[in-house]
């Protein structure tokens, strides 16, 4: 890139710098709101016309939240200098609006120490550069011996949702054919695996039933658990305007979030007690006959079931239990049950729990008695968080128990199809699921991983844990775009290319599948995921002769009915299909259940749900519900957002949150390293007091190694149904950190500054 302070890089510099100083702003990124948008807005616009038409240009999808913003990226061939809106009808999503993420983080693509060749472990335990050939033939003869003296079900493969559709596809298609196990999972086990397994239980379909435009007309919100401004912010802006426009909000969460300044009700929870104020407001609704009787008798079963079981939630139970005034559940049920229309939005604080397919259940109750399903301007919307979860996470089939589609792998009719297509017998039996593997690891049940665009040594909860496993293995590979800590336990590291290197699709939250187009060449002897399988499939044994990713996506296509009209054709040529898109006739669809439920009659099956305690609660020694989550400016484990300097001043470290009158208690004030410690280990972290949370709860972001908050969540405690661990419950204690009386017992696996380092990955 030219230092030239006028040209386009220079120029785009200033532009970021100037961005970031007014970062409180940056989130909305609307021009037709606020100044400070407007002005944002126009520094990416008034890029002169003249300067970009010297550059490479692709209008393609942002690869860091599931929003799916687009916008067009311009290159010199060797970085990302600028992001512009696209055309409006190529942007249903996002139309001329974006995130600073999204505007300006592309750092990392450059980054000093990216990874651009393979590296390979040597007999003296470091790593040292490798050709490709040499790096592929090394995985696959550690694979293969596995393989050979353990038998196929010994390996996993975690998939990436950071990859495309077509990637992913290739890495389940990899995982059952190549290597002959079902053990194949992603990072939707660590966030959103509950809402899949509670939806898919009453609806059929486990995704949102919404489009974007539900989210912009609907009169009422109910939230829950989604730090909507910081963690979808393109999807706030939506909210935020309508609300303006007159829509009602309801804002329930442990933590005051920003999103609950814009509610016209925020009621704060107790962490891990989401079904019992669900179920509250559901009785209140049917106990006063504000259902909607004409919905629940055509549409649903099940629903006398839940009138009786919601009777154990009187209001003075939810108040004991969640700390909601009775005042606030009748208010919330009066409101939800006057307005015409309402969606109900959630994201990983409703889910990550030992219980989260229990609150998705309770959820999807509540909005099927009121009748918001199916109609414009209503429906579920668990906002989906890594760039590709919904398609790659799930769609795609990278899954245990479902090939693409979600075509249950024990069906034997399901199970043929795949087997005849891809020339291999496929067991009927579910393989591991993510968390699942770490503890068959234990046992010896798995012995090698081939880990892709996943920080596991960060994400898996329990991560002292993770590590010795990661340690123990007999043979490990990780394909990324750094040396992530996961990668430092590797025998093999695969550098791998980012979504501005590569073409296919993304689906968003929405389930919008939209296009991805390479803006400039891989960097370094870098390659996309999908040419590194296919080498590496045809090293074990397997002929694969894709050109392109469009051809993955037809054979994609071939397999998978939801997918079946979809096409890089047709969704190039339409700015994106909503499936299920049955055929090339088929328009998309851009709003769920709109006739029928996907459940065998058709009908949406309610099911009394009750309510499970967490799988650990305080008491005396850890006094403390810890809750995790995100801040605005970084993102996951910090692969891309750590290399970025604007960035990294505003939030150059995790912290945690402390209410005013638990610091006092304990002589903490803003800035002082706390040390906040578990059963499982202890990290140390500046705090911030604030009454953002009530005065039993503190919270910790997710995203740094040197203070890894899940050090200190369990690996064993699981949702029953989609093994999600409870990552937003651990009972903890608090001590500033030079104070050696209570809290500093000596742990296992305590994190050090000599942790530090690249934090990579992505969960
Ligand atoms: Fe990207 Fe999400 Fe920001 Fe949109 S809201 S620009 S998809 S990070």
């Amino acid at each position: 890139m030219s230092d030239d302070p006028d040209g386009v890089a220079g120029y785009m510099q200033r532009a970021k710098q100037q961005a970031l100083a007014n970062v409180e702003h940056v989130a909305e990124g609307t021009a037709a709101e606020t100044l400070p948008e407007g002005k944002l807005f126009e520094i990416a616009q008034s890029i002169g016309d003249r300067q970009l038409e010297e550059l490479n240009v692709a209008d393609t999808t942002c690869g860091y939240c599931a929003v799916g913003c687009r916008f067009d990226l311009y290159s010199d061939g060797e970085e990302v200098l600028a992001a512009r809106p696209t055309d409006d009808e190529d942007a249903p999503v996002n139309g001329i609006s974006t995130c600073v993420k999204g505007k300006f983080g592309y750092d990392f693509v450059n980054s000093d120490d990216r990874l651009t060749s393979p590296l390979v472990r040597d007999d003296n335990g470091e790593f040292r550069v490798a050709t490709w050939d040499e790096a592929l033939d090394r995985v696959a003869e550690g694979l293969g011996d596995v393989k050979e003296r353990h038998g196929g079900d010994a390996l996993s493969v975690i998939a990436s949702s950071k990859a495309t559709n077509e990637e992913n596809y290739l890495m389940g298609k990899f995982a059952r054919q190549v290597l002959g196990t079902n053990s194949v999972d992603n990072c939707n086990r660590l966030c959103h695996s509950s809402t899949v397994a509670g939806l898919a239980k009453t609806f059929g379909y486990g995704a949102a039933s919404v489009s974007m435009e539900d989210l912009e007309t609907t009169d009422c919100y109910l939230l829950t658990g989604s730090n909507t401004t910081e963690a979808h912010p393109v999807i706030a802006t939506r909210i935020k305007q309508n609300v303006r426009d007159g829509a009602d909000l309801l804002v329930f969460d442990p933590r005051e979030v920003q999103i609950a300044e814009y509610a016209t009700q925020y009621s704060r929870v107790d962490p891990g007690y989401d079904a019992v104020w669900i179920n509250g407001i559901t009785r209140h609704v049917v106990n006063n006959d504000l259902h909607d009787e004409a919905f629940v008798a055509e549409r649903t079963t099940g629903f006398e079931k839940v009138k009786e079981s919601v009777q154990a939630f009187t209001p003075e139970r939810v108040e004991a239990e969640t700390g909601v005034p009775p005042e606030e559940i009748a208010a919330a049920a009066e409101t939800i049950a006057a307005a015409d229309t309402c969606v109900f939005g959630w994201t990983l604080g409703l889910t990550e729990h030992s219980h989260g397919t229990e609150n998705v259940m309770a959820m999807a109750n509540l909005a099927a008695v009121t009748g918001n399903l199916g109609k414009p301007g209503t429906g579920v919307s668990p906002f989906r968080g890594q760039n590709n979860v919904q398609g790659g996470g799930g769609d795609m089939g990278p899954l245990p128990d479902n090939f693409p589609g979600y075509q249950d792998v024990a069906d034997d009719e399901v199970r043929a199809k795949f087997e005849d297509a891809w020339d291999c017998e496929i067991s009927p039996e579910y393989g591991h699921y993510t968390t699942q593997m770490f503890l068959a690891a234990d046992e010896g049940d798995v012995r090698g991983m081939y880990v892709i665009g996943e920080n596991s040594a960060l994400s898996e909860p329990g991560v002292n844990h993770a590590e010795d496993v990661l340690a123990d293995l007999d043979f490990l590979v990780v394909q990324d775009l750094f040396v992530t800590e996961t990668a430092r336990y590797a025998d093999v590291v695969l550098p791998a290319c980012s979504f501005v290197e590569k073409t296919g699709t993304f689906t968003n939250t929405d389930r919008t599948v939209q296009m991805v187009k390479q803006v400039m060449e891989p960097k370094g002897d870098s390659r996309p995921d999908w040419q590194i399988l296919q080498d590496l499939a045809g090293r074990m044994g397997r002929d694969w002769d894709y050109d392109s990713t469009a051809e993955v996506m037809e054979e994609v296509n071939s397999l998978t009915p939801l997918y079946g009209g979809v096409t890089h054709d047709r969704v190039d040529a339409e700015g994106g299909l909503q499936w299920p898109c049955w055929d090339e006739d088929h328009p998309g669809t851009e709003r769920l259940y709109a006739d029928e439920f996907d459940t065998d009659d058709g009908l949406a099956h309610l099911h009394a749900v009750g309510f499970s305690e967490p799988a650990e609660t305080p008491d005396e020694t850890y006094p403390f519900t810890l809750t995790t989550g995100r801040v605005l400016y970084q993102y996951h484990t910090g692969t891309m957002t750590h290399r970025e300097e604007g960035i990294m001043e505003y939030t150059p470290s995790d912290f945690v949150e402390i209410h005013p009158e638990t610091a006092a208690e304990h002589g903490i004030e803003s800035g002082d390293p706390v040390r906040v410690e578990s059963e499982r280990g202890a990290i140390t972290v500046p705090a911030q007091v604030t009454d953002r949370v009530g005065p039993e709860t503190v919270f910790a972001p997710i995203h740094f190694a040197d203070s890894a908050v899940n050090r200190l969540t369990d690996e064993e405690r699981l949702d029953p149904d989609a093994a999600t661990p409870e990552f937003k419950v651990s009972a903890v204690r608090i001590a500033p950190a030079d104070d050696d009386s209570g809290a500093s017992t000596p742990t296992v696996g305590e994190a050090s500054s000599d942790d530090a380092g690249t934090s990579t990955g992505d969960d």
